[in-house]
């Protein structure tokens, strides 16, 4: 029976407080040298030593040797054998699924497509048995797996796991998404909006790494955006924040889905995107038109090119609002690169003041299409308490 080794004396709980500033700085970041750790602990080379000596000792971190800046190091990582985590993001069109161990390192993952307007219990059922197949995979075991991080392109009430605003994705409705999943593996399950996890993933590993404050676009099926604020996830009321998506473009525009008219997402979003392409190139999809932009098509090229300055002008108010040292732009369409990002930041520069004194600068996602996915893995870790698992026998674990 594991439980809490509360040592007597002040001496011990700042022992133990040290040790969790460690853990949680490995468990953030996957890995980190040493002296990295010295850096993002605020304690002496000393002490982070002694501790990491303590922590290998118990078996919670591995050390191994690596290189870093031309010099031998040595990184520390949490013990793989302390268990696994999973990712899921469920898109409009995907389902993407990932298994990783605890130092972040993804073991497997696999993408199926959706059709469109899936319905949550068909969707999660996938998501278990793909969850199920990826621990069958890397030969372990599904006790193994000690939570699962899940994104949703939708605003989600961080308090209730459920989707917080109606008619945004049809099918999930009411429903207790984070629990439904949770039954059916057994294993705690964190749901977050997708948009965060992008910004969650690239401000811990991606192109907003060391920044305090920054905003991340997904511009895909739909658009969402994450916000970090002074280093953290803004989620806001309800889980509402970011949800730029839904912002009116078009007061004369089309009725979308949340019951407004002329969103961003009525304009910019899948099946809008593409209609005035059909006429002349038939049906084509989102992957399509990304590859032929990069094939220097011009009626794609137009199409990416107002879609980039539309989203733009929603981009320019939030940013105006809050201040972000860096747009960072993923989705499908950031992968045409200047041909979105150019016409976004032209009018992010020419409808604010925020150029005046620097402005936030705009560029491509780092991680791509795998950011939401890096998010959800990085969201279970955070969210699971490592060393307090009930059915644990090691006493010696890194405790909290
Ligand atoms: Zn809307």
């Amino acid at each position: 029976m594991k439980g809490r080794h509360p040592m007597a004396g002040s001496q011990s709980s700042l022992r133990e407080a040290n040790r969790a500033r460690v853990v949680d700085a490995v468990k953030k970041h996957g890995g980190l040298t040493q002296v990295e750790l010295a850096g993002a602990t605020g304690l002496s080379a000393a002490t982070v030593s002694a501790i990491v000596k303590e922590l290998v000792a118990a078996g919670a971190v591995e050390v191994r040797n690596t290189v870093r800046s031309g010099r031998r190091a040595q990184l520390v990582t949490l013990a793989h054998r302390v268990g696994l985590v999973a990712g899921v993001v469920v898109g409009y069109r995907h389902l993407r699924v990932a298994l990783a161990d605890v130092s972040h390192e993804v073991l497997a993952e696999q993408v199926l497509p959706l059709p469109t307007d899936h319905r949550s219990d068909t969707s999660l059922d996938r998501a278990a048995l793909l969850i199920v197949d990826l621990v069958e995979r890397v030969g372990a075991d599904l006790d193994e797996l000690l939570g699962i991080g899940l994104g949703l392109p939708a605003p989600v009430d961080p308090a209730t796991g459920m989707i917080s605003v109606r008619g945004v994705l049809r099918g999930w409705d009411s429903v207790q998404v984070a629990q439904v999943l949770e039954k059916r593996l057994a294993c705690p399950v964190f749901a977050d909006n997708d948009a965060n996890l992008g910004a969650l993933a690239e401000s811990t590993f991606g192109a907003g790494r060391e920044l305090r404050d920054l905003i991340y676009v997904n511009v895909s099926q739909g658009v969402g955006a994450g916000l970090v604020l002074n280093g953290r996830v803004h989620r806001g009321a309800d889980g509402t924040a970011g949800e730029i998506g839904h912002v009116q473009v078009d007061p004369a525009g089309r009725i979308c889905g949340c019951g407004s008219r002329g969103c961003l997402e009525t304009v910019v979003g899948c099946p809008a995107l593409l209609e005035p392409l059909y006429p002349s190139y038939g049906h084509v999809t989102l992957r399509d038109v990304v590859r032929m932009t990069n094939q220097d098509d011009p009626g794609c090229r137009e199409i990416v090119a107002d879609a980039g300055a539309t989203v733009g002008t929603v981009v320019a108010a939030l940013a105006t609002g809050l201040g972000p040292q860096r747009v960072v732009v993923g989705g499908d369409l950031a992968e045409t690169g200047e041909t979105f990002l150019g016409p976004l930041r032209d009018a992010l520069r020419r409808r604010t003041v925020l150029s005046q004194a620097g402005g936030p600068d705009v560029v491509p996602s780092a991680l791509g299409l795998r950011a939401e996915l890096l998010g959800a893995i990085a969201l279970a870790l955070a969210s699971t308490d490592l060393f307090e698992r009930p059915d644990s026998t090691d006493d010696e674990g890194a405790g909290r």
